[in-house]
């Protein structure tokens, strides 16, 4: 099945000159390491690759190779041959970097996402795979594409981050395998661990703790919670990239099944961010019912209303799947 599609996907990278990589808003490791790896091979290639994500590159993930290719879109719109999106479970996601693309002759969509409904011309969607990075690195070598060590270490964060550094259920053999490939093409695992898990800024562990006295649970123990509201962030001087991860304390404690973070903007709504450990709790579809998505056992949404009004509304929904009162 995948070998059709990567020959379609990889015949239209080696025809066209022209591209622009995309990702989704609020991006992750895997966002944006998958948009610099493949920008990297396309740019091996002889390429003119433009990286745009809406957020630019975040402070905390700068030590990428080549991160600097990855830039905010222009304000002047280009023209492309090819835009490709890559872990955008929907193209509303690719935020304002899609109003930059003047024209494109083709979309290509690579993602994991099984909510993604397959948008664009040529489509590749598993939603096995851990990682988008995972699909690029099988169609770097199904398609002969280049494979530097600049690129293997995009990729290794990508699927490191996405996978919770190789310990969610999504990881399997392959993924170790295609991790051994990328440390033989030149990953420094210890360096790149270290950048990733153990460079943090003192305000978010500052953050952390501030999120903690907001902790609450609910169905004896098997939901939790805590928030972030627009004064504790202002107070604490905190980026948005500062509480990627935070939730993974809530998922940490014994008896939890779901685990939520919320999280208040400024324009009248809330981020919503929820984990589970079991795919009985399915947190996809959760979210789904708020105008999110994103994967069963890791999910998201944006929803109108206030903080107080949000967490009411979004744990009584939780409450009815996880059985809150038994
Ligand atoms: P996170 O909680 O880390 O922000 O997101 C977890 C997962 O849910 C990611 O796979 C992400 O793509 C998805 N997700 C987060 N927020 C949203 C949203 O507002 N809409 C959709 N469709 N997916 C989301
Ligand atoms: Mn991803």
């Amino acid at each position: 099945m995948s070998a059709a599609i990567f020959s379609k996907i990889g015949q239209a990278l080696r025809d066209h000159q022209r591209f622009a990589v995309l990702s989704h808003v609020r991006p992750d490791g895997d966002a944006l390491g998958s948009e610099l790896a493949l920008a990297l091979a396309l740019e091996k290639l002889g390429k003119t690759v433009r990286v745009w994500n809406e957020d630019g590159m975040l402070e905390k993930y700068n030590f990428l190779p080549r991160a600097e290719l990855l830039t905010k879109p222009p304000a002047e719109k280009e023209d492309v041959d090819v835009a490709i999106a890559l872990d955008t479970a929907v193209q509303s996601r690719l935020g304002n970097t899609v109003d930059a693309i003047g024209s494109a002759k083709l979309w290509i969509n690579i993602d994991h996402h099984p909510s993604n409904p397959g948008y664009g011309d040529l489509v590749y969607i598993d939603p096995v795979s851990p990682a988008t990075g995972q699909i690029l690195f099988d169609l770097i070598t199904d398609q002969k594409l280049p494979l530097t060590q600049e690129i293997a270490e995009n990729l290794y964060v990508a699927i490191s981050t996405d996978t919770g550094s190789f310990q969610y259920p999504n990881t399997t053999a392959r993924t170790f395998e295609i991790a051994a490939e990328l440390i033989r093409a030149g990953v420094d695992v210890g360096r790149v661990s270290q950048q990733l898990y153990e460079n943090y800024p003192r305000r978010r562990i500052e953050l952390l703790r501030e999120l903690l006295g907001t902790m609450r649970f609910e169905g004896r123990g098997r939901v939790v919670s805590f928030s972030l509201s627009l004064k504790m962030a202002k107070d604490l001087e905190v980026l948005p990239e500062d509480n990627e991860g935070l939730i993974d304390h809530l998922r940490s404690i014994r008896g939890v099944i779901v685990a939520v973070f919320f999280e208040e903007l400024a324009e009248g709504k809330v981020r919503v961010s929820m984990r589970s450990k079991t795919e009985k709790a399915d947190v996809c579809a959760i979210c789904t019912k708020f105008g999110g998505g994103g994967h069963k056992l890791a999910a998201g949404a944006r929803v109108r209303g206030t903080l107080a009004e949000v967490e009411r509304k979004v744990l009584e929904a939780i409450c009815d799947v996880v059985d809150c009162n038994s």
